[in-house]
């Protein structure tokens, strides 16, 4: 395999699509060794044929105002690869999204999925509706104009979106009601549903639980715990809120929050309180976490700022893709830094990768740290499809086993020679030897 060469073919095919190559790039240099050792993939040409969704589609979506103007966004579902499991990922709803960052978070979602060990295939959508100031009833007919469209090519054993960036309980409500009413069943073919109509425990925590133990993993490698550490974390929606809460509980406390408008800096560090107030935050819709210093002033908020200019042990940015570059991590680092962890999906530049590499900082990648979301969503496949409901306890046990094996995963195909563990390479062939070894037994 010659990864320039493949490179060079996506962008001359898909030209301008920068998120995506960047996110194949990343699993190409990973896996090169590998791949080039084991011919049978070559002659199968399973990069070419990974690298190229199975099929994407994209439609209108037309809704209406609360004050009766006609909207139009566009709509999109990148059905990525299934050769281990239905398509599986979420569903983001940003001004931001297109077709190079769906594909991205679609490829991705194929290796963290595998990861996991549970039979789930890649996939992702979106719109680039804007839900920020938007009405409840606005939202609602938003995505059930959405729905309208996405019912035909998902399904139980299809297809199963979830949430995402902008796409929390209530939007996966209006959507599962409005595919109840076209399809007439019953089977959870969404995850991220309410308790009282097929979710499961945990989910909302999981994203933030899962990269929390898997953080904590990778501090038990360096004979080290939460106990005492300060993090630093970015954003404020439901994966901050789950890592605040897990970190607290081991002991560790959280300092820094952010949103597009700034970051609030709590040398306190977030209690139980605060920790319940970000939710009210987020669900107030206006994107801004400012008012957090309104509501606790012995906070103070830096206003269109990163938080990686704080000093902390751990770094765990749970916002967006990069949303941390090779300065930040400079300056993490001369702030000694001792762990990151990518909770958001690809939250560090390859720039600040390399930094971290360079000075053998653990560093774990979202498509590790933060599967126990997905994780925990194959969970709530499991239970609907058995029709039963486990305990908040089983879960979590279950959300930490998955956690664990990933650890072990990165661990086994990432130690280098001299004991630091490449987190990114190990995920990488971790993820790609299942879904290569899938796609050879199922055929051309
Ligand atoms: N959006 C989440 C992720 O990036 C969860 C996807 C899911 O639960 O299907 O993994």
């Amino acid at each position: 395999m010659k990864v320039q060469e493949i490179l060079n073919n996506l962008e001359t095919k898909h030209p301008g699509e920068k998120e995506y190559l960047q996110a194949v790039q990343e699993v190409l240099e990973s896996i090169e060794t590998i791949y080039n050792e084991n011919p049978q993939y070559e002659s199968a040409k399973i990069i070419e044929r990974l690298v190229e969704p199975d099929r994407i589609i994209t439609f209108r979506v037309s809704w209406v105002d609360d004050d009766g103007n006609v909207h139009v966004n566009l709509g999109h579902r990148v059905q990525f690869n299934n050769a281990i499991g239905p398509y599986k990922g979420g569903i983001r709803l940003h001004p931001s999204v297109n077709l190079s960052i769906l594909k991205f978070l679609g490829f991705e979602q194929i290796f963290k999925n595998a990861l996991t060990t549970l039979p789930m295939g890649g996939g992702k959508g979106g719109s680039d509706f804007n839900p920020k100031g938007k009405s409840d009833a606005e939202i609602m007919r938003f995505c059930q104009a959405f729905m309208l469209e996405l019912w035909r090519v998902i399904g139980p054993n299809t297809d199963v979106p979830a949430g995402d960036i902008g796409t929390g309980g209530r939007e996966i409500g209006f959507m599962y009601g409005m595919y109840k009413k076209l399809q007439m069943e019953n089977s959870g073919v969404l995850t991220g549903k309410g308790l009282n109509w097929g979710g499961s425990l945990i989910r909302p925590e999981a994203t933030g639980f899962g990269a929390t133990y898997f953080t904590k993993d990778m501090l038990k490698t360096q004979n080290d715990s939460f106990k005492g550490k300060t993090v630093c974390c970015s954003g404020f929606g439901n994966v901050t809120w789950g890592v605040a809460l897990k970190v607290t509980e081991l002991g560790g406390k959280v300092v820094t929050i952010s949103g597009p408008d700034g970051y609030v800096y709590d040398k306190d560090g977030l209690d139980e309180d605060k920790i319940d107030y970000l939710l009210s935050l987020r669900a107030s819709n206006n994107d801004i976490v400012s008012p957090y210093v309104e509501e606790y002033p012995e906070a103070v908020f830096y206003p269109g700022k990163k938080p990686w200019e704080v000093k902390c042990d751990i770094a765990m940015p749970s916002a967006i893709q990069n949303e941390l570059n090779g300065e930040d991590a400079a300056q993490l680092v001369a702030n000694g830094v001792q762990y990151v962890a990518e909770v958001s999906n690809m939250g560090c530049t390859p720039e600040a990768i390399e930094v971290f590499h360079n000075h053998k900082i653990p560093f774990a990648p979202g498509k590790a740290a933060n599967a126990g979301g997905v994780g925990v969503s194959g969970l709530e496949m499991s239970q609907n499809a058995m029709k039963i409901n486990w305990t908040k306890d089983e879960v979590d046990a279950k959300l930490h086993q998955i956690m664990s094996s990933i650890h072990v995963a990165c661990e086994k195909y990432g130690t280098e020679e001299d004991g630091y563990i490449n987190y990114v390479k190990g995920a990488n062939i971790a993820g790609f030897i299942k879904v290569a070894d899938a796609m050879l037994d199922l055929g051309v």
